[in-house]
């Protein structure tokens, strides 16, 4: 039964933020509404543009190098941090990415340098002199509404190590791979409908089921989305759980 809605996602610093299949996971949000009769828009918030709490359903910021990072952590701290923290108290769904991820946090230190956060999540993130954690990664989670753990299958490479604060919550248990430093076993953060990864991508297409609780989420519902025929997706889902060994 086709949609009344339109799921209205946008995207912080689509310029800057976008390594690892950023794009790829806007499109299929796109091609997951749009199969199903679900309007979709897609808009962008850049350097500079205060961030309008009611402009979308669902927030999303890919992963970016360090450099790019620190252009965007004091844009994220000054000029959007209010209106995420109104977008998140109102209930809307964000989805953030590796150095995204990192930035949702209070700080990012790189040496000498602290980078601020947008606060919103707690934890914080020290970029450390050893080895990048690279390599495949499948997780354990478990979210409201799902009946069951799920897996979700990524692709990590990140040189900050992430610590999570008594306030925040793992997005799941690590089964393969390094998750938020290497040693705690867990990976990612949730609060709520906001989320955080270090799985890149193409993180949404590998794990659709994912995108279709952000969809959900994003625009309300308590009850399943329609299903889709999912068996291209599953079987790439069984790929990336087979390459990460889980
Ligand atoms: N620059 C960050 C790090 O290396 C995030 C990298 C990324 O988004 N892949 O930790």
């Amino acid at each position: 039964m086709p949609e009344a809605r339109t799921l209205r996602v946008c995207a912080l610093y689509p310029e800057l933020m976008n390594i690892y299949a950023d794009r790829g996971n806007l499109l299929l949000l796109r091609r997951r509404c749009e199969w199903r009769g679900i309007g979709f828009e897609l808009t962008a918030s850049d350097l500079g543009e205060p961030l309008d709490p009611e402009q979308a359903d669902l927030y999303y910021i890919g992963g970016g190098q360090d450099r790019d990072q620190r252009l965007c952590a004091f844009d994220l701290a000054e000029v959007k941090r209010e209106g995420l923290h109104a977008a998140a108290a109102r209930g809307a769904a964000m989805l953030a990415v590796c150095g995204g991820y990192q930035l949702l946090g209070h700080s990012y230190e790189l040496g000498r340098e602290t980078l601020p956060g947008a606060g919103l999540v707690d934890l914080r993130t020290v970029r450390s002199d050893g080895p990048r954690l690279i390599g495949n990664v499948a997780i354990e989670v478990e979210l409201p509404g799902l009946d069951r753990p799920r897996v979700l299958a990524g692709f990590e490479n990140h040189g900050g190590r992430t610590q999570l604060g008594p306030d925040a919550r793992a997005l799941g248990r690590v089964l393969r791979g390094h998750g938020n430093d290497g040693r705690s076993g867990v990976e990612g953060v949730r609060r709520g409908t906001v989320i955080g990864t270090y799985l890149h991508g193409p993180l949404l297409p590998k794990n659709v089921w994912l995108a279709d609780w952000l969809i959900a989420r994003a625009l309300g519902r308590e009850e399943p989305l329609p299903p889709l025929d999912d068996a291209l997706e599953a079987a790439a889902h069984a790929e990336a759980r087979r390459a990460a060994g889980s």
